[in-house]
């Protein structure tokens, strides 16, 4: 990127938020009803433009607000406490939860990697199957634990319910919600957040200025609302400037894949039903199916941090899910409308920043408000931004400002009474027992769940790469490293990761490839979700140090890449292509090499970019 000082132009509003997710969306809901009198008058006047209304203005990313990739199974409780006659028929693919069903999913074809025990396991329900709820190689859980029940909540698409708030929000007038407009980074002066700079337009890949160069206009306000999710750049770089509180990590993470199918015309599943599972493809990975209303279903996996492969490949692995024939005699004669891939901030009140400074607030997940416990982010998400929303309108009436001060009592003041805080208080450690692997991870969760967080499993979660092993190690005693170098050397050829080669070399079936539902990674990218990358973008992942990468043994950035944006190029280094990027933000956590000057950081850097996948279904 080139030095010379480029003039920018400047504009002034009163509250700039990043990011339109449920967080922003829950934030500005609340906020906009706040603005006006009974008589439809401005309750509050700008402080930038005398005699006219407070100025609030929203910037995403996306290219439209309806982007996201979630479950979504919700309870709801923060979403209905702000539309209190919510009526789920009004907006598309929502649906009341009918049923809940957890399932311990067997492998059926032999090729996942489980442990003596879960196979001594498995070996046992097999036998004794006649007496149990055991079907199509899995078993129903007799109970669904209370703390992962939905009852009463509603199963939606976050594409679809994004639009529906958002479309609410810009009937109201109140607020502008900005599509298409990256924010690049925050204004930190002395200390204060003083706004945001939008990212440069008409730029080339690394950033250098091109004919149609237009610097990103920097926009000032007095209170800067960061929703910008887990992997937001916006909310990393005040982690970084900021520090984080004592004690506070980001480790734990999870990259959660998705499909929406379409049922087939003769399908028995009805809307609202909803399936947790767990045990395939691999032990370690958690699967869900949701039922949306039009013969449409949500059928997604989650790959943690915690799984200790270097074969973790998201696109591949759902694609064994859906074939799981508890599964597939529903899915099968689908078509598959919409795919899509996220990560997941799975460290929950581990990875809480601090929450408020000097004219900026943080909320949603990239705040820490995911439960990990409950399996839910979507209504803590909003609930954060509903109750920052409280906060801000009490300290316009008292005409206050947004010091940090304020905002602490105002805003984190009432999330730490919320409910909010007290069952992530429950989940804060939940998660820990997955670090020693399956069996004490679930029976780390029950722990905490029965006893309310109080008994926990005592690991601590250490940074992904820390516990990655390399690929000779991995298929130790099944496949010979010899062997491993080979199909390595042939896929580098080929330019393919190496994932397929070494799974189905481990006895997982080819995929067969259908055209409808069952497509190659390409052509899920083509048709599933619609990739957009606007040109005149500087590319946004960055690898750091090219000599970290030649000395990388797993290149698990490209094993995992959600998008096959990231290739090896024939000498061995990974590429990025920008066109093919569906900001999943995997490729940042998953990085096999940490930074020598800080080991909480890894070689790539995931900045501000445009474009990704396009699916209001998702
Ligand atoms: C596959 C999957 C399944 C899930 N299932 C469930 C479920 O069943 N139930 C549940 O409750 N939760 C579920 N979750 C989690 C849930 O989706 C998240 O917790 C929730 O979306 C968080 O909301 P948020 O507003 O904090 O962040 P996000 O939804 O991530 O929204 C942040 C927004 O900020 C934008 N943004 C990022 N950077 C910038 C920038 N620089 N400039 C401008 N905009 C930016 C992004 O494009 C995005 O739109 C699931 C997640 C995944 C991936
Ligand atoms: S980006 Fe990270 S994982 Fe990829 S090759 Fe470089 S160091 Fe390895
Ligand atoms: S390059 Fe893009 S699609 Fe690939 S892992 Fe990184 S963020 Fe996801």
């Amino acid at each position: 990127m080139s030095d010379v000082p480029v003039e920018r132009q400047s504009m002034d509003v009163d509250i700039v938020c990043v990011g339109f997710g449920p967080a922003t969306g829950g934030f500005l809901t609340e906020l906009s009803r706040r603005l006006l009198n009974d008589d439809g008058t401005p309750r509050f006047e700008s402080k930038v433009m005398p005699g006219m209304p407070l100025q609030v203005i929203c910037y995403e990313r996306a290219d439209d607000i309806g982007f996201g990739v979630s479950g979504v199974v919700t309870k709801a409780r923060g979403i209905r406490s702000t539309f209190p006659d919510l009526d789920p028929s009004q907006i598309p693919m929502a649906s009341p939860v009918v049923r809940e069903k957890v399932l311990y999913l067997l492998d059926p074809v032999g090729a996942s990697r489980r442990s003596s025990a879960l196979r001594a396991a498995d070996a046992m329900l097999r036998a004794f199957r006649a007496a149990l709820p055991y079907e199509e190689h899995a078993l129903e859980l007799p109970f669904t634990p209370e703390f992962l029940h939905k009852t009463g909540g509603l199963v939606m698409s976050i594409g679809q319910f994004n639009q529906w708030v958002g479309s609410q929000l810009m009937a109201s007038g109140t607020t502008q919600i900005w599509p298409g407009t990256p924010v690049d980074e925050a204004l930190i002066e002395d200390g204060r957040v003083a706004g945001v700079r939008l990212l440069d337009q008409g730029a080339d890949r690394e950033g250098n200025p091109d004919a149609s160069y237009m610097p990103g206009m920097e926009i000032r306000a007095a209170l800067t609302v960061v929703g910008d999710g887990p992997v937001g750049p916006v909310g990393r770089q005040l982690n970084e400037h900021f520090g984080m509180p004592a004690g506070h990590k980001l480790r734990d993470w999870a990259v959660g894949a998705k499909m929406v199918i379409e049922l087939p015309d003769d399908t028995p599943l009805e809307a609202g039903a909803v399936l947790h599972t767990f045990g395939y493809p691999e032990p370690e990975i958690f699967g869900f199916l949701y039922v949306h209303p039009e013969r449409l279903a949500s059928v997604g996996i989650f790959v943690p941090s915690w799984f200790d492969s270097p074969v973790r490949t998201s696109y591949r692995y759902l694609q064994h899910f859906i074939q799981h024939p508890y599964l597939w005699r529903y899915l099968q004669r689908g078509t598959l409308r919409s795919w899509g891939a996220k990560s997941i901030q799975e460290s929950g009140m581990h990875g809480e920043p601090y929450l408020a400074g000097e004219g900026y607030a943080r909320i949603g997940e990239g705040s820490g408000s995911t439960n990990v416990l409950t399996g839910s982010g979507v209504d803590e998400a909003w609930t954060t931004g509903a109750l920052l929303a409280e906060g801000v309108v009490e300290l316009l009436s008292e005409g206050r400002p947004f010091t940090k001060e304020n905002l602490e009592r105002a805003y984190v003041g009432r999330r730490r009474k919320s409910w909010i805080e007290s069952e992530g208080r429950v989940a804060e450690r939940a998660r820990n027992g997955f670090q020693k692997g399956l069996l004490t991870g679930i029976f780390g969760m029950a722990l905490s769940g029965l006893t309310k967080g109080r008994i926990n499993m005592p690991f601590e979660p250490v940074q992904p790469y820390d516990r990655l092993p390399t690929f000779e190690e991995y298929y130790a005693g099944r496949i010979p490293p010899v062997e491993i170098a080979h199909i390595r050397q042939e896929c580098l050829a080929r330019g393919a990761s190496v994932h397929e080669a070494l799974m189905e070399r481990c006895g997982w079936p080819r995929i067969e490839h259908d055209g409808k539902l069952l497509v190659s990674h390409q052509d899920a990218l083509l048709i599933g979700g619609k990739v957009q990358a606007p040109s005149g973008y500087a590319d946004h992942v960055v690898f750091l140090y090219p000599s970290l990468c030649e000395t990388c043994g797993t290149r698990i950035c490209v094993e995992i890449c959600s998008g096959e944006a990231i290739t090896m190029s024939p000498e061995g280094s990974p590429q990025f292509d920008r066109e093919k990027c569906v900001h999943c933000g995997a490729c940042l956590w998953n990085c096999a090499q940490p930074l020598e000057e800080d080991a909480e950081r890894t070689n790539i850097e995931f900045r501000a970019g445009t474009g990704g996948l396009h699916s209001t279904q998702n």
